[in-house]
Parts: C-alpha cells; sequence; structure tokens
C-alpha cells in the first residue's frame, strides 16, 4: 500500500467520504495529500460547495416555482 495517495484515488476517497467516513489511516493519507496538492484542495472545496448548496434547497425549497405535478 502506497502512503502517498494519488489524485485519482483521492478524488474517489472525496466523493465516497461524503457519505461514509473512511478509517482514521485512509482519512490521514487524504489530509497529507490535501496539504500538497492544490488540485485537490480546490476539488474539495468545490465538492463542499456543491453538498452545503444542495442541503439548503432541501431545507428551503424555492417556493415561487410551480410544482412538478400540478395538472397533469
Ligand atoms: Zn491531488
Amino acid at each position: 500500500m502506497k502512503l502517498l495517495l494519488d489524485c485519482r484515488a483521492l478524488a474517489k476517497l472525496l466523493s465516497q467520504s461524503h457519505d461514509h467516513a473512511p478509517p482514521l489511516a485512509i482519512q490521514a493519507r487524504m489530509r497529507l495529500h490535501l496539504i500538497t496538492c492544490r488540485a485537490c484542495r480546490n476539488v474539495d472545496e468545490q465538492m463542499r460547495f456543491v453538498r452545503k448548496a444542495m442541503q439548503a434547497v432541501r431545507v428551503n425549497p424555492p417556493t415561487d416555482l410551480p410544482a412538478a405535478n400540478q395538472n397533469r
């Protein structure tokens, strides 16, 4: 097992980690990669932003949109 993750492996783990927290050893490897890789930090920030936006929409759905199933 390699100590350092490559960017592709990290992106996959980032995506999965939002549903299920990975083991601590994997989290440590992810953090180590994020410390050293600006591109993956950007990907992580973008994923967090999108997730936060989706949660906000679920909590406060827009009221000015027509209901999807009305009059069909
Ligand atoms: Zn990377």
